[in-house]
């Protein structure tokens, strides 16, 4: 193989062109040595080759500065396959006739192998199931290769036969001034052959939609709006592709008593004013039914209490968080007779010992302060 040609020579412009030179000069080009311009001319398709390597280089500022620096040998010596598509899009007026090199456009063949559609659903589960993990059952409707036919769309007995209007290619090129463009035939939609008699039980089409059963087990502990991947749950591949996938978005209701934070879990425990001042025993509601718990003397409103380990698991990373009860002390709004009678002895002995402010106030007005 002769050694490769300078990429500003190749394009013909200065070694500091502007990307917008750059680009001018390879449309020239691209125009000049196209194939279909050319036909049968190998020397113009190594050049078109040429321009095209030297334009995916040259237009991209990173491979470019590697050119500069290092030659040929900055950028890599693979054939030209390995670069992305994309930087033609401005070209596809041009490039879009040209289907010569397959490696080089990435043309997708579209009587080739196909992968199956994925799919996405969304599954609500409850706050428990989510605490445990739990087994679903989906029933998905998806497409899949008829049974009747084996996916030809032909009745059983016939087969399909190559199209006559693309001759099998499943594409047909339409002349257009200067240019040539190739379009899917419109007979068989690309796939080059075209079916006689259609299997009755796709119409023709070679595929079917069923409603096809899924299990799958959501672990505990998995975060509201998770999105799992069922690999190969999708619809079915077409012409021996592989499946798509199915993807489960995990949406956990809220709990009426819980309230989750991470691994941790809140929870709100009402206790009697009584209770917390004189310290006693509660209980709690946790995942896993209740426990009883044991508050200290003077516990106040808003107080924590920690269970550890009774959260959630931690899904991934092992363990459980803590289940947090938040004291919330409630003052009876109605007193029986004797409830009465006891807290006023209770206040009468509690200003006996009135707090140190309140003394501070009343020796300041009078006048002991
Ligand atoms: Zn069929
Ligand atoms: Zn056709």
């Amino acid at each position: 193989m002769a050694a490769k040609r300078d990429y500003y020579e190749v394009l013909g412009v200065s070694r500091n062109a502007t990307q917008e030179e750059i680009k001018k000069a390879y449309r020239q080009l691209a125009l000049k040595y196209h194939p279909d311009r050319n036909p049968g001319n190998k020397e113009a398709e190594e050049k078109f080759k040429e321009a095209a390597e030297a334009y995916a280089v040259l237009s991209d500022p990173e491979k470019r500065a590697h050119y500069d620096r290092f030659g040929h040998a900055g950028v890599g010596e693979q054939p030209f396959t390995g670069f992305s598509p994309d930087i033609f899009a401005d070209f596809a007026d041009i490039l879009g006739s040209f289907f010569g090199f397959e490696g080089i456009f990435g043309r997708r063949s579209s009587s080739g192998p196909q992968r199956g559609a994925d799919l996405r659903t969304v599954v609500r589960i409850s706050f428990e199931e989510m605490a445990s993990g739990v087994e679903k059952v989906l029933h998905v409707p998806r497409e899949e290769n008829c049974s009747t036919c084996g996916g030809t769309g032909a009745a059983p007995g016939s087969q399909p036969v190559t199209c006559r209007v693309c001759g099998g290619r499943g594409q047909v090129r339409l002349n257009q001034g200067f240019f040539s463009l190739v379009r899917t035939c419109p007979q068989c939609d690309g796939s080059g052959r075209v079916i006689t008699s259609p299997c009755r039980e796709c119409n023709g089409s070679g595929r079917v939609e069923r409603r096809r059963e899924v299990r799958f087990s959501i672990p505990a502990g998995v975060e509201n709006g998770t999105r799992l991947r069922l690999v190969g749950q999708g619809e079915e591949g077409v012409r021996g592709g592989p499946p798509g996938d199915l993807y489960v978005q995990i949406q956990v209701e809220p709990h009426d008593v819980f309230v989750r934070q991470g691994a941790d879990i809140h929870v709100e425990v009402e206790v009697s004013a009584f209770l917390a001042a004189l310290g006693g025993e509660i209980e709690v509601p946790t995942l896993s039914g209740t426990q009883t718990v044991r508050l200290p003397e003077g516990s106040q409103p808003g107080d924590t209490v920690i269970l550890r380990g009774e959260g959630l698991p931690r899904v991934g990373r092992g363990g459980r968080g803590d289940l947090v009860v938040h004291l919330k002390v409630v003052v009876p709004k109605k007193l029986s007779g004797k409830q009465r009678e006891l807290l006023r002895q209770l206040l009468a002995e509690d200003q006996s010992k009135e707090s140190s402010v309140f003394r501070k106030v009343r020796d300041f007005l009078e006048g002991n302060g």
